[in-house]
């Protein structure tokens, strides 16, 4: 269906929206809601770089983007409409993040940003109608396997959740009907490695049409980029790395063909879900340091790590040897991240644990600059029930640590002093680490 087809659909306040088809008609390669500040043509730079740099033609040449915080725009007259009339449709200061998001991303050619990473997965199974089959991770995010159990047993939809670590798996339940895979790597909390391109290819081999789903949340566009390894459709909760200081809420979706974005901008404008004006501004600044904060936060999850290992915790981080899906990561990211898991082998020790903390907070969510620490089953995935996480060997006695950028000594010395009071470990008095069975603690 074309984009004039999809507009013609609508009840629009809108009547400047056929300007923005046009202008996708006439630029090919360029998303909609084009904006002043965003210079169409120039030399894209390395992820680095884009991140920090961007042009915008603002009339008093301010040195971060304006923050166009109106829900409406006024029109010339009524045979000539502006480029904006609704910030439901559009509105300036988003579009500029969205294009500076298709620019970080690559393979991207168009980004769409709404309120929240679970709006984005929304938008993205509206795609879906009934009758059709998604398969899905067996080691997803909450949130998301709420959601697909409500599409499977309100929408009509049938869910096949698979290890999507095993690609026979997937090729076992593909079919002409899959309509969508849900992808997450590495997953969140047990640090999962799915194949992606491999899975890709075994989808769109059994249905071409079939939309590849990836949630980059874990890695953010600068550590991985599923796109080119064969996805439709990347997205990603802002909430967390994109923007970093856990003050806002977003969702970004991102797709390698113009079709796929103008269907997922029906749906964001029909529904009204677009991101508002200020989280915009927000998002746009947060992203700016994205690529230090990265930096900082793998350096010192891979110190955590490195402490928990040695101590003789089981520790699943895609940065250690021991992962056993170490290779086939690397293969397709650029980093490990900055979450890491590790069992403790009771329940209530890793609650001690984590209660024992202070630099740590204990808090759901990741991609903070700060320190958090969380029991997935009690925080995180308590929508998952106990019986189904049983069936996933989801360990109950799980800690997640979403490692911040404090002084890596600082944070070692909080969560050695969590651990020996929870009776975890003894220090012995050459400063060695030795880690207690759980029954003496
Ligand atoms: N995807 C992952 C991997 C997440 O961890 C989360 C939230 O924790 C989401 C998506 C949902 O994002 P939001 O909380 O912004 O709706």
């Amino acid at each position: 269906m074309s984009l004039a087809d999809q507009l013609s659909g609508l009840a629009l306040e809108s009547a400047a929206q056929p300007q923005f088809s046009n202008q996708v008609a006439r630029d090919g390669d360029e998303p909609p809601s084009p904006t002043p500040s965003s210079p169409r043509q120039r030399k894209t730079y390395s992820i680095d770089t884009e991140l920090v740099f961007t042009e915008h033609n603002d009339q008093f040449k301010s040195s971060s983007m304006p923050l166009y915080q109106t829900a409406t725009f006024k029109q010339d007259s009524l045979s000539n409409m502006g480029e904006y009339d609704y910030t439901r449709s559009g509105n300036p200061t988003r579009s500029h993040l969205e294009r500076h998001l298709t620019r970080i991303t690559p393979g991207a050619v168009r980004s769409l940003v709404v309120s929240s990473g679970m709006t984005a997965l929304d938008v993205i199974t509206r795609l879906l109608k009934p009758g059709d089959e998604v398969i899905a991770g067996d080691d997803l995010y909450g949130g998301t396997n709420r959601l697909v159990k409500y599409l499977a047993t309100s929408g009509g939809i049938t869910a096949h959740h698979v290890d999507t670590t095993n690609v026979e798996a997937v090729r076992a339940v593909a079919s002409p009907k899959t309509a969508m895979i849900l992808l997450e790597s590495p997953t969140n909390p047990l640090i999962k490695i799915a194949d992606i391109a491999a899975l890709a290819k075994v989808v769109h081999d059994a249905a071409p049409d079939a939309l590849v789903v990836v949630d980059n949340t874990m890695l953010s566009p600068l550590l991985m980029s599923p796109l080119e390894l064969g996805a439709d459709i990347v997205y990603e909760s802002g909430t967390k790395y994109l923007s970093g200081h856990h003050d806002l809420m977003a969702g970004a979706i991102m797709v390698r063909d113009h079709k796929v974005g103008d269907r997922l901008f029906f749906v964001v404008n029909a529904s009204g879900c677009g991101l508002a004006p200020f989280e915009c501004w927000l998002l746009e600044r947060g992203l700016k340091t994205l690529g230090i904060r990265m930096e900082k936060q793998q350096r010192n999850a891979q110190f955590i790590a490195d402490f928990l290992e040695s101590a003789g915790f089981k520790v699943r981080y895609p940065g250690l040897r021991s992962h056993p899906q170490y290779d086939l990561h690397w293969q397709q990211s650029r980093g490990a991240g900055a979450v890491l898991s590790l069992e403790t082998g009771d329940v209530e020790l890793s609650e001690r644990i984590v209660e024992g903390t202070h630099i740590w907070g204990i808090s759901v969510s990741f991609g903070c600059v700060n320190s958090l620490i969380s029991m997935p089953c009690k925080m995180s995935h308590a929508s998952i029930d106990a019986k189904t996480r049983k069936e996933r060997d989801f360990p109950e006695d799980l800690i997640r640590l979403c490692v911040g950028i404090e002084n890596p000594d600082d944070l070692l010395d909080d969560l050695k002093t969590a651990l020996i009071k929870a009776g975890a470990v003894k220090i012995n008095v050459d400063g060695s680490v030795i880690r207690l069975p759980p029954a003496t603690a």
